[in-house]
């Protein structure tokens, strides 16, 4: 069974990705940043999702030894060119904040105030990155493609989840239950299309 460590001290994306990975049908023994109390916080100074994955799982794979995981996602806007993209944990500016969520939703849908739905586009998307102690790195990206609401919907998941109307689907992120977002998810597509490349270079 392979050992991989996944790039983040969150116990819930930890929990996700298992059941993503299980879903998959790979059987990884995968272990939180958490157990390595000594590995270094990467700054994200990538300006892409694919570049700051790479640059988590790098650092990772380097100070444990292991082969990393690592993912950077985001929500992209068609009507703002892609943002907030990259900077979607940061939008408002207090990215530390407790409701930081809270506050980057009430921004973002402050700005559309005026913006109709034909043309309220956009898609969730996500990098995941798999990088070896040998420096081999690989990432695959996914997507989630819908329709941004003017009135928030929905008590689960977290982030942008109570706006994004999934195409093909009457409800938001946030009124899924977790099985049914990780099928569609960016994050789910994005590590599943991972699975493969995990078991080509990991066995
Ligand atoms: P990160 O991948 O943890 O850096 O997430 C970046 C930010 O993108 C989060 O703080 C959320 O604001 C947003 N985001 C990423 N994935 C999702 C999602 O599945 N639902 C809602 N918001 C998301």
């Amino acid at each position: 069974m392979p050992r991989l460590v996944l790039a983040t001290r969150n116990a819930h994306k930890v929990t996700e990705l298992r059941a993503i990975l299980a879903d998959a049908g790979l059987d990884a023994d995968l272990t939180g940043a958490d157990a390595f109390p000594d590995a270094p916080e990467v700054k994200e100074t990538g300006v892409t999702f694919a570049e700051n994955a790479l640059l988590k799982a790098h650092t990772l794979a380097r100070a444990t030894g292991l082969p990393a995981v690592a993912d950077d996602s985001g929500l992209c806007v068609d009507v703002l060119g892609g943002a907030p993209g990259i900077f979607s944990a940061r939008w408002a500016g207090n990215p530390g904040a407790p409701d930081a969520d809270r506050a980057n939703l009430a921004l973002l849908l402050a700005q559309l105030a005026d913006i109709g739905t034909p043309h309220r586009g956009a898609h969730f998307a996500c990098a995941a990155a798999l990088a070896l102690p040998d420096g081999t790195e690989r990432v695959v990206e996914g997507r989630l493609r819908g329709t941004l609401r003017h009135i928030p919907e929905g008590t689960g998941g977290f982030g942008y989840d109570p706006i994004l109307q999934p195409d093909g689907e009457t409800r938001t992120c946030a009124e899924l239950t977790p099985a049914e977002k990780n099928a569609l998810s960016h994050r789910g597509r994005a590590f599943r299309g991972l699975v493969p490349v995990v078991r080509e270079l990991l066995g």
